[in-house]
Parts: C-alpha cells; structure tokens; sequence
C-alpha cells in the first residue's frame, strides 16, 4: 500500500454562480430538493457530476420505484408522484391499476402471475404470493426527460459536469461549495446547501460526523430479445424445471434477490438487479473497478447458461450495463437524531416528522448534521444507523426527503432563521400543501396508531 502523500499549492477558485439554495447531487433526493425549493420562490442551483439527472434511478439503471405504499395508501406523493405520471404519459412508466390492488384481489395468484415479473409487489410480507401494491416500473432514460423538464419547470439552475470536491464552511455555518470542472475549479456560492450527494460528499467535508458502512455492490445491466411472456408461461406452468433451471442461473450469478430478471416498459427488455457483490466498498476507487469487471464476468456467464437453457432466452443479448456502479450504502450522517431500524419496523412515530417511507417516517432532525449550520441532508444518506438504512433507502422515500429539505430551505430563509431552528409545522403545512405526505398518522387506522407508537 502506498502511503506516500505530497502537498497541494492553495489554490483559487472562481465564483460562477450563487444562489438561495445550493442542491448538490441531482439524483432522486437531490432533483425533489431542488424543484421543492424553487417552487417554493427559492433561486436554485443544482450541480450534478454527470451529464444528466436522476443519479441511480437513471444511471444506476434501477429501475422500479417501491416503498411507497403501506398496503392501503400510496404514502410517497408529490413530486415523486408528478415523475410517475410524466413518464406513464410517455407510456414509459408502469403501475398496477386500483382494482389490482383491492384487498381480495392483490393477493391471489392471478395477480401475482400478472405483475411479478414487473416487480411491483410488497417484498417485505412473509406471505406468498406477495400482495401487489402501488408501485412503478420505468425506463431510465424517461427518468432521465422527466428530471429535466421538472426542474426546467420549476427554473432551477442546473450545472451539470460539475463534480463537488470540497465544502466553503465559515464559523461553523456552510457557505458553498467548490466543483472540478473542465473549467477548472468553481465556487457556488449560497444561504442553504443541501446535500443529496448519496455519499455525504458535502457534509463529511464540512465536518459533519458520520459513520461508514458499505453493503453490496452491483453492476445492474439490460437484456434485449427476450420473450417474456415465453419465459413467464414457463416459470407458471413448468414450476419443477423452473426451480431447476432458476437455482443453477443464480449459482452462476452468486448472490441475487429471488427474481433476478424484471420487465421494462420496452418490449423484450428486462432490467437485472444483479449480481450481488460483497466485501467491497463503495468509496474505494479500487473496489468500485473491481465491481465493474467482476460484474460483467459474471453476466456473461449468465448470458451464455440462460440462452442455452432458459425458455424465452434464445436470443437474448446484452443492450447495456448501468454507466453509474450500483452503491447502497457508504457513508451515512450521524446528525441531530439517528433513526435505528427499530424505528422502522415499529413505524415509530415523530413530533418532527416531514416525509414517509412505506410505513415508517423520517423526522426532520435526520437530516440535520450536528456540527454544521446551514447544511440539510437527503437521500440514502441520511441520519439512520446501516442496518435502518437497508430498509429504508429506496427511491421514493428519498425523493420525499428531497422534497422536504427544499420546503425547510425555503422556510428558513423566509423567516431568516436558520436551518436548524426552523419550525417543523411550517414544513408539515408546507408539504401538504404542495400535494407531499408530510407523515401524517392516518387518523382513521387505530392499527396502524397503535403501531406507530
Ligand atoms: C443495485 C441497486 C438496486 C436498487 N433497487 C432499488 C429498487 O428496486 N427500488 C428502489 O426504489 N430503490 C432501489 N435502490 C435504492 C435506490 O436506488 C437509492 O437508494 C436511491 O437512488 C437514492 O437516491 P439518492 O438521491 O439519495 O442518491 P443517488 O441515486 O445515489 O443520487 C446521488 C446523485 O448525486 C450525484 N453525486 C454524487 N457525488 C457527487 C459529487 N461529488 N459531485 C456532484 N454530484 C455528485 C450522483 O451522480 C447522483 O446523481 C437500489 C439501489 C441499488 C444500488
């Protein structure tokens, strides 16, 4: 190992741009951010590090929206929700209907033959077939339009190439931040910066305290010239050579969830969640190469077993592997409070909740370093100890965090306090008012009370 190091000159960075609100990272979380506060009369800028938005949901390929119905309501809306419909208009984007997901209904086999290979069911009940619940389908590059054209919309500055590289931060508050780009170095200067990097790039070099954790890698990639009604009619009809034939692919991927291939809005494109690569770590520059061969070597293989062997695979081939690596977890805040995951799976909850999950709720002080004013968090990196994070990570609850730290921006600057003394009812009303769920407690569950406590 080389454990040399040399000294960098100081240098001078030129300031291109200064706003309200500064969102750096514009992913699910970073793009909900910045959209929330413009609309709410916030100048914005977004910087992205990558020519265009949507972080893992478009780059990262991952391409179902879940978590975001507790089995009776759809408990992430707003501008999650706006995507949803810009991209289903497009005919790009696939939920299953209401009458689907009637109770009586959503857990029979008729249902689950039909929207399994969508992946659109709840995961996390024990029971088989899984209930179907609302959630989406989508095709990366609709994620990709539908960014644009809502913060295009909303009249949010957005710098993309421009890859965040170190925190300005003055008597403890952040003041903006400094970007590599083909330019050279800039500053963005502004009053709120939000962090919605996934990897806490912002807050770790502001000093924030956070903890490092890593989980699986993955090289998600998709597959063209499959027949899936093909393949499904042999999963559901010939269940015996199925599970044969599905046991030695997932021995030759080493490590996937159960359904290792999803469909797309394209016909005969599915989308692969997989393999599952352990012992590395996500902010390792060695590690992250590693995955991106280990990945491919892995698929390949797949690749030659499922035409040979997998009804509807025939003439499958490769259309293209993720252009971002597939990173869970890596560093996450340890800020105001740190939401464990007994407080998800108990759906704890709080006075200062600003935005749910599928059942379970955020409160406002997660998103909050100790040690740096000015600065909110949002994303997958928010306040939660690794193994809540795990549960609660996906795509919808980080754009509704997203959501709620451009509303708290904006709450803050109109009545010129600062961030953390901000008052969280004036966020809850705020949310409800632009169409996001705030976390509410439905008042007509006393189940779903009584858990919650
Ligand atoms: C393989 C895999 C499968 C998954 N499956 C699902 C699933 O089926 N459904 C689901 O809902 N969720 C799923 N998830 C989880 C989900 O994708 C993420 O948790 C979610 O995308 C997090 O959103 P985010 O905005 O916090 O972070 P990200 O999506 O990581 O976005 C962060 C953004 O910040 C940018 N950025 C990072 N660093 C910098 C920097 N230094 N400078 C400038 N920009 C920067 C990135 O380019 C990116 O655009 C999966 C994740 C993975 C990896």
């Amino acid at each position: 190992m080389v454990t040399q190091t040399i000294r960098e000159a100081a240098r001078e960075a030129q300031v291109a741009d200064r706003s309200d609100v500064v969102v750096v990272g514009g992913g699910p979380a970073g793009i909900s951010a910045a959209v929330s506060a413009a609309r709410n009369g916030a100048s914005v800028t977004l910087l992205e590090r990558y020519p265009y938005l949507g972080g893992l949901a478009s780059g990262g390929m991952v391409l179902v929206l879940d978590d975001m119905h507790n089995g009776t309501e759809v408990t992430v809306q707003g501008i999650c929700m706006e995507m949803i419909e810009r991209m289903r208009a497009w005919g790009l984007c696939v939920t299953p209907p209401d009458e689907d997901r009637k109770p009586g209904a959503r857990e029979t086999d008729a249902m689950w033959r039909k929207w399994a290979r969508w992946g659109l069911f709840d995961f996390h009940t024990h029971s088989m077939p899984h209930p179907i619940c609302f959630s989406a389908a989508f095709d990366p590059d609709a994620f990709k339009r539908a960014s644009y054209a809502v913060i295009g919309d909303a009249g949010v500055k957005l710098r993309a190439h421009s890859w965040f590289s170190s925190a300005i931060v003055e008597d403890g508050a952040i003041k903006g931040v400094v970007c590599e780009t083909k330019e050279g170095r800039q500053a963005i200067l502004g009053d709120v910066v939000i962090d919605a990097t996934g990897d806490l790039d912002v807050a770790a070099s502001a000093g924030a305290k956070s903890q490092e954790s890593s989980f699986i890698l993955t090289t998600v990639s998709r597959w063209g010239g499959v027949d899936t009604d093909r393949a499904e009619a042999f999963q559901f009809e010939s269940p015996k050579e199925f599970a044969a034939l599905d046991h030695e692919a997932k021995r030759i991927i080493g490590g996937c969830w159960n359904f290792w291939w999803l469909k797309t809005p394209l016909p005969g494109v599915v989308w692969l969640n997989c393999p599952h690569i352990p012992k590395l770590h996500g902010l390792k520059v060695a590690d992250l190469t590693a995955a991106e061969i280990e990945g491919r070597v892995r698929m390949e293989r797949l690749m030659e077993f499922a035409r040979k062997n997998l009804p509807g695979f025939e003439n499958a081939y490769v259309v293209d592997f993720a252009p971002q690596t597939g990173v869970r977890q890596t560093r996450l805040l340890q800020g105001e409070y740190v939401v464990t995951k007994e407080d998800v799976m108990s759906r704890r909850h709080f006075a200062d909740t600003v935005c749910r999950g599928r059942d379970y709720y955020t409160p406002y002080r997660a998103m909050l370093p100790r040690e740096v004013d000015q600065l909110i968090v949002a994303g997958r990196h928010y306040s939660a100890t690794p193994q809540a994070q795990k549960t609660s990570r996906e795509i919808p609850p980080c754009m509704a965090m997203g959501e709620a730290a451009g509303v708290a921006a904006t709450v803050a600057l109109n009545a010129g306090v600062t961030v953390r003394k901000v008052d969280v009812r004036a966020i809850q009303t705020k949310m409800r008012a632009q169409g996001a769920d705030p976390g509410d407690v439905p008042s007509d569950n006393a189940t779903f009370l009584e858990a919650a406590e």
